[in-house]
């Protein structure tokens, strides 16, 4: 069982230092192949909305379709027909935009982030990344955990993948970790920050205004060195395939 983490998407925000990405992973599973998160789509690059226009002029974001997931799975030597599952952290538009390639493909989220991007989608999110109506699995709470965190097991996958809602970057947002031999990758998205450096986050600015499971996440790998954190927002030199 392989886990490729990938970049969909080198960015360089104006106004910051930052040469960095936008992360998806990829895992093989005894259910096939499953992504987590998407980055952006075929269609952002080749018809973008204005909403991605703007988002990709003020990131500075790289161009080109084959950083989408749909051609780095395939330069993987893997089908994109053969991705049956879609795990989102959350629908902000830098990481649901390659739901639309995998349209087959059944979508897990956290039933909050669902709700309210149904209900009140704002410029954070472009609907037409769902506009292909997919197949969602919504996952609600129901009181198990991972470490101490509440969370929910997706049921019948090898590796054991969890669904660990973070929420505050978005109203919904779910972290993922997935079963790496005798240890875990935590995908944080979004609750972690850039480059997954916990360690820089001070808990009054974690309380205040952002990334405000820093402090947690950083007790977690300290007292559990098997825990690899991979954020949404990965430096390049992190990545297999830069
Ligand atoms: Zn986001």
């Amino acid at each position: 069982m392989t886990i490729h983490i990938l970049n969909s998407l080198k960015i360089k925000p104006y106004l910051t230092f930052i040469k960095g990405s936008v992360t998806f992973l990829l895992v093989e599973t005894n259910q096939g192949l499953v992504l987590i998160d998407t980055g952006i789509g075929r269609r952002d690059h080749l018809h973008p909305t204005q909403r991605m226009r703007y988002y990709k002029y003020f990131y500075r974001a790289s161009k080109g379709l084959e950083r989408t997931a749909f051609h780095l799975v395939q330069k993987l030597g893997y089908r994109p027909e053969d991705i049956h599952h879609i795990i989102i952290s959350h629908l902000h538009l830098d990481h649901a935009g390659g739901l639309s390639d995998f349209p087959w493909a059944k979508v897990h989220i956290y039933k909050e982030e669902y709700d309210h991007v149904m209900a009140r989608p704002s410029w954070k999110y472009e609907p037409e990344h769902w506009e292909h109506k997919p197949d969602w699995v919504q996952h609600k709470l129901t009181g198990e955990k991972w470490f101490d965190f509440d969370a929910i097991q997706l049921k019948g996958f090898d590796p054991e993948i969890w669904l660990i809602p973070l929420i505050g970057h978005s109203p919904g947002h779910a972290s993922v970790a997935i079963r790496d031999g005798e240890g875990w990758i935590l995908y944080g998205s979004d609750a972690l920050p850039y480059n997954a450096r916990v360690d820089l986050v001070p808990r009054w600015f974690a309380r205040y205004f952002m990334y405000h499971h820093a402090p947690c996440i950083r007790e977690l790998v300290a007292a559990h060195p098997e825990v690899r954190l991979v954020a949404g927002h990965m430096a390049l030199r992190f990545y297999e395939n830069d």
